[in-house]
């Protein structure tokens, strides 16, 4: 169960009625004579994206209301790309709250566990979100440094070098074998589907929107691995 009841926002938003609806949008907020809200989300959606389209059209709710701005018919309301921006942004924090997220992350960390993707799934599961969401969004929290990369690892014959911890090393895409706390430490995002690796005069930025499902792909006599991670200040483990 998530802990976002979206339903009961909605509700305390003034929107009176959600339903699915047959049409190419993900979503629709309209508003009914009386003022009311109606949220349509786009028929045969999946669930989790359906309750992003959801947060979304909320989102213009709350975003119009510190704004000042009318959603009602007669408004002369514009909606443009920046916006849309905007309220994804704080879709996203409705789906998954960056103090909910970091206490989780800060939890398991102190507790002495590595990042891997198992706990990222689990994330996923309890906010009820995809895994790219999941991940997308880890990236992009100011409160947890989490960084994703590609790693491609010769012959180590396991499916997560993050399940164990004798795995102190790793080899980056450029070849060099890497401490992995030194990683987690010096890496820095440069925005949420970048990551700029910087260690030892190397220099390497990497995407990491879009190519998550390659993390455990064979290239050659390689594994290569999608990887997320984070660091947590203020822990040792
Ligand atoms: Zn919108």
């Amino acid at each position: 169960m998530s802990p976002i009841d979206l339903h009961l926002l909605a509700e305390l938003k003034g929107v009176v009625d959600i339903a699915p609806r047959e049409m190419k949008a993900d979503g629709y907020l309209g508003v009914r004579e009386d003022g009311a809200f109606v949220i349509r989300h786009r028929a045969g959606a999946r669930q989790t994206r359906t309750r992003f389209t959801i947060a979304h059209e909320i989102a213009h709710i709350l975003l119009a209301e510190v704004e000042g701005q009318s959603l009602n018919r007669d408004g002369n309301y514009r909606r443009d790309a920046s916006e849309e921006m905007a309220v994804n942004r704080i879709a996203a924090e409705l789906l998954i709250p960056e103090l909910i997220v970091s206490r989780e992350i800060r939890r398991d960390f102190g507790e002495g566990r590595l990042p891997r993707w198992s706990f990222v799934f689990h994330l996923a599961k309890r906010f009820n979100v995809s895994c790219t969401a999941m991940v997308l969004r880890l990236l992009e929290l100011p409160s947890i440094n989490a960084i994703s990369f590609r790693v491609s690892i010769e012959g180590l014959g396991q499916h997560n070098p993050f399940c164990s911890t004798e795995n102190k090393w790793m080899r980056l895409a450029n070849g060099v074998d890497y401490e992995m706390d030194r990683v987690w430490r010096e890496s820095r995002r440069t925005n949420k589907h970048q990551l700029a690796i910087a260690l030892d005069g190397q220099e390497l930025t990497v995407d990491c929107e879009g190519e998550l499902r390659e993390f455990a792909t064979r290239l050659g006599d390689a594994k290569v691995y999608w990887l997320v991670g984070w660091h947590v200040p203020g822990f040792s483990g």
